[in-house]
């Protein structure tokens, strides 16, 4: 743990070398850069230098798992002892996370710099630490696969519970259950469960809503395991699907092996996505797949890069993303398929190891 922390602490100071001091508060990036899992945690950058603020609460806490960084528990807020700390380390300017700063914070920092009689300046930047977050090292790795593992063995366990007049809910009670007590920190995010015209909400969130006697049931759901999260998705058949249900699931399935076969290093995701609705096109369906194919996962459940329409970001070896083309018809129904991909040397690798073939019950 402690060598993959070091090696993410140099790549990160070799990113930020231009402005040579950064400011970090987001906590999966002070996570991701220092091992401290709690929530009140700054993580300051100065000429090669790093130094780790909290306050008296994560005293323990901060000297077990911070690695690589000085420890400073102060009785001030985290932010000011940072502020401080970098204007004494004669900093003129310092990065600050542009997508991650409240409104709230920004105020305090330039009162703070006020104070302090600093003529420091903020440079907001974009991205920086999600950057070097989107290349899983082995230890991310090994965590993903002990998440995506856990996640899908639990699987059953829904569909055991899935019965016409069921309500959604039940079923992802039951799966949450099962996760929980296989070992499972929380859930990554709220469960979908998503039964008959339901299931083309793409965002179906389970509610008491039963189940009907025929229809479509999208489960969308994923775990959390040290600290790292799984996504997945499976969309069974309650009853004998319809000739057009089981070609919507086909056209589905095969838009979803299609952008699988995209993914290598040095493509763009643009060309994932491409070759999902290249299918679902062929199919005459792509007006009903209204989202993006996939997204990068993580500390946090939804992380770049992005893949959808247009994305020229490149995909580059240990990129661990979700592939999840879907079809909604309005008042029908709906169909999602996903699984987790890792990003290898020469292609992929699927990290889901549930089937894809379609369920019936
Ligand atoms: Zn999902
Ligand atoms: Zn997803």
């Amino acid at each position: 743990m402690e060598k993959f922390i070091r090696e993410r602490q140099r790549r990160w100071l070799s990113a930020i070398e231009k402005t040579g001091a950064m400011l970090v508060t987001h906590s999966p990036n002070v996570r991701y850069l220092t091992g401290f899992t709690g929530s009140a945690g700054v993580l300051a950058a100065a000429d090669g230098k790093l130094a780790f603020f909290t306050d008296g609460r994560y005293t323990t806490q901060a000297r077990e798992q911070v690695v690589g960084a000085k420890i400073a528990v102060k009785k001030k807020p985290a932010l000011r002892s940072a502020l401080e700390w970098l204007v004494s380390r004669r900093s003129t300017q310092v990065a600050i996370e542009a997508e991650h700063v409240t409104v709230e914070q920004s105020t305090a920092i330039q009162k703070s710099l006020k104070e302090i009689g600093t003529k420091m300046r903020l440079v907001p930047q974009c991205g920086v630490v999600q950057r070097l977050r989107t290349i899983k090292d082995a230890d991310e790795i090994g965590r993903i696969r002990d998440a995506v593992a856990l996640a899908s063995s639990c699987l059953d366990r829904a569909l055991a519970a899935i019965a016409p007049g069921t309500p959604e809910g039940d079923v992802a009670a039951q799966l949450e259950y099962a996760c929980r007590m296989a070992g499972a920190e929380g859930m990554s995010f709220d469960t979908i469960v998503a039964g008959g015209v339901r299931s083309a909400l793409p965002h179906g969130v389970a509610s008491r809503t039963p189940l009907p006697k025929h229809g479509f049931v999208v489960l969308d759901y994923g775990v959390i395991l040290a600290g790292y999260c799984s996504d997945m998705t499976r969309t069974v058949h309650i009853g004998r699907p319809t000739v057009k249900e089981r070609a919507i699931y086909e056209a589905v399935l095969e838009a979803h092996e299609a952008a699988k076969a995209a993914v290598r290093p040095g493509v763009t995701c643009g060309e994932v996505d491409a070759a999902a609705r290249k299918v679902l096109t062929r199919a005459k369906l792509e007006k009903y797949f209204t989202h993006s194919t996939g997204h990068g996962v993580g500390l946090e459940i939804h992380e770049p890069p992005r893949i959808g329409k247009k994305q020229d970001d490149l995909l580059a070896a240990g990129m661990v993303i979700t592939i999840e083309p879907g079809v909604y018809l309005p008042g029908e129904g709906g169909v999602r398929i996903e699984d987790m991909v890792l990003v290898t040397d020469n292609g992929f690798e699927t990290l889901t190891p549930t089937p894809k073939s379609l369920v019936t019950l």
